[in-house]
């Protein structure tokens, strides 16, 4: 785990993404650099690529051209298998929808990923993932995932993501679809778990998201058009 601790640096050269073939690049990014421990907040309008360089950066989708960096490893020269077991240890996901399992309890949606990578699940890995249920305040008892409020399900979502303790908090529209106070309390989960050694980049409509980010980066139409770096607590 030594290199967790210098993992979270992005550098991103020369990107270019295009979904088909001849067509114009939906992403075009020549270059971007995020440092270890950076709140990073990425807006714009619906369609401008902030879905696409979230699944780029984690190694989801292959670029069209260029690199992506983190730390020494640039992740599009990585095999599948090898990219698979890179996102494992550094990446932690959280889907806008969720992406859990409706009919499993909480425990067993935050167990997922462990699941995904073909281990038997250890009695330290079990209580790893309570352990992170109680932190994001979920009800454990819950036979099936569908009884929880869609508040409730969103934390299930990031106790999963924190399972293997990644460096990376990667959120695509965490809080589109929760009501207000649902989103509050996902954010301010969210926002807890940045740090001097984890890098959180969320992509969100939501103002209030978007405003407790240290650095917002705005795309429109695949472009990057503004870079900007300010302390929240200024504003509040
Ligand atoms: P955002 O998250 O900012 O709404 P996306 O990254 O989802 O934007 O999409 C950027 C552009 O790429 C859009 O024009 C979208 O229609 C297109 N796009 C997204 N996914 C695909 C895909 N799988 N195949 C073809 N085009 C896609
Ligand atoms: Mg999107």
């Amino acid at each position: 785990m030594a290199d967790q601790n210098a993992a979270g640096l992005l550098r991103i050269t020369d990107l270019e993404l295009c979904y088909q073939k001849n067509a114009a690049p939906v992403l075009a990014l020549p270059t971007l650099a995020i440092n270890r421990g950076e709140v990073v907040g990425i807006s714009g309008p619906s369609g401008s690529g902030k879905s696409s360089l979230l699944y780029l950066i984690s190694g989801l989708l292959r670029p069209t051209r260029g690199q992506i960096n983190w730390n020494d490893t640039d992740i599009t020269k990585l095999s599948e298998g090898a990219c698979d077991r890179w996102r494992r240890q550094s990446i932690g996901f959280v889907f806008q929808d969720f992406h859990l399992i409706d009919e499993v309890s909480p425990l067993e949606n935050v167990l997922i990923p462990a699941s995904f990578a073909g281990w038997r699940i250890s009695a330290d890995t079990r209580q790893r993932a309570h352990d992170l249920l109680d932190q994001v305040g979920v009800p454990m008892a819950r036979k099936s995932t569908s009884d929880l409020s869609r508040g409730e399900q969103q934390r299930v979502a990031i106790a999963r993501a924190l399972l293997f303790d990644p460096p990376i908090i990667l959120a695509d529209e965490p809080t589109a679809s929760l009501d207000d106070a649902a989103s509050l309390v996902a954010a301010d989960t969210l926002f807890s778990l940045a740090g001097p050694n984890r890098t959180v980049i969320t992509v969100s409509h939501d103002r209030d998201v978007i405003d407790r980010c240290k650095r917002i980066l705005k795309f429109d139409k695949g472009h990057l058009v503004d870079d900007v770096s300010r302390n929240p607590a200024e504003d509040a």
